[in-house]
């Protein structure tokens, strides 16, 4: 709402902080930390961020493989310093930060609980001469009479579609996100000590809360581990198919090239009835494209070189 004339308003003050200059801080901060690290083993190697980890997984339905995470082409802008032709929302920015406040608030009370608790623990792994992949986790505990550490990651959302497919309810059995799956599978990778991680959901309305178990299998070549969610082994998802993408995206930022584009801003109507028909189109987007309106992946809709991507 917009305050009345001549009223003071410190949301909107904030507001114009968040659209104009919070990035820019943000930004120039990451870089003076890269700045300060010690120089890498092979400087050649492109550093990327877990949140940038990607995989190719067939679909049900009979509908072709599709790509899970991060788009390689957005990561190319951002790795190459575009500047983004649809900047982030002051109300994007504010969700983003109260998933931050709301990860602090629950270490802060497993440590006043009793925990042992390690915070923000950083790692940086070598993936073969190309890919060198740098993080932090948000939380590592002892737990009591356990010799080993646990990992924990927190998520939060809120709305219906985070109610019912990551907590879950009676009708459908929740499931932790493909990309943050993928995260957690990088951590288990390189922090080898760790046997497992937990990661909480936390619904940001409700606070209910959902924990789901990732581990990763064992094997003889380290890197076709599989993941294995609160229990069951995924065949598909592995780390050798997430490295593959890493190298993929390494070599267009080495080489310029522009990748494709790993998902539409917009469906065609045939894409919306196979979607449909799969049971993987929520009945709300259905409808809205029946209406006539824009149907497509949400990661363009909340991309920041959208314009730059679909000209539009
Ligand atoms: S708009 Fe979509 S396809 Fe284009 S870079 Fe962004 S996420 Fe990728």
């Amino acid at each position: 709402m917009s305050p009345a004339q001549g009223q003071f308003s410190p949301t909107a003050f904030i507001d114009n902080y968040l659209r104009h200059q919070y990035h820019v801080d943000e930004a120039r901060e990451r870089a003076e930390r890269y700045a300060a690290r010690p120089p890498r083993e092979n400087p050649d190697a492109i550093r990327f961020w877990p949140s940038q980890a990607s995989i190719v997984l067939p679909q049900p339905g009979g509908l072709p493989t599709r790509v899970f995470g991060n788009c390689h082409r957005k990561s190319y802008w951002a790795l190459l310093g575009e500047a983004p032709s649809n900047p982030v929302e002051p109300k994007g920015t504010r969700k983003m930060l109260a998933g931050g406040v709301l990860e602090d608030q629950e270490s802060d009370l497993a440590e006043k609980a009793g925990l042992k608790v390690e915070r923000q623990v950083k790692f940086e792994y070598q993936m073969g001469p190309e890919v060198l992949v740098s993080g932090k986790v948000d939380l590592i505990v002892w737990p009591p009479d356990v010799m080993h550490r646990v990992g924990v990651e927190y998520k939060s959302g809120y709305g219906y579609y985070f109610s019912q497919q990551v907590i879950g309810n009676s009708k459908h059995v929740g499931k932790p996100k493909v990309e943050n799956v993928l995260q957690v599978m990088l951590y288990l990778d390189a922090l080898r000590d760790i046997p497992y991680f937990v990661m909480p959901y936390i619904d940001r309305g409700e606070m209910d809360w959902k924990e789901h178990i990732v581990s990763l299998s064992a094997a003889s070549n380290m890197i076709h581990r599989l993941a294995i969610i609160n229990g069951m082994p995924n065949q598909d998802m592995n780390l050798a198919a997430i490295y593959r993408r890493y190298r993929q995206l390494a070599e267009y930022v080495a080489t310029k090239t522009l990748p494709d584009r790993d998902y539409e801003l917009q469906y065609d109507s045939a894409k919306v009835d196979r979607l449909h028909s799969a049971g993987l189109l929520s009945k709300s987007k259905y409808e809205k494209h029946q209406q006539g309106k824009v149907v497509g992946d949400w990661e363009c809709a909340y991309c920041p070189f959208r314009a730059k991507c679909w000209g539009k």
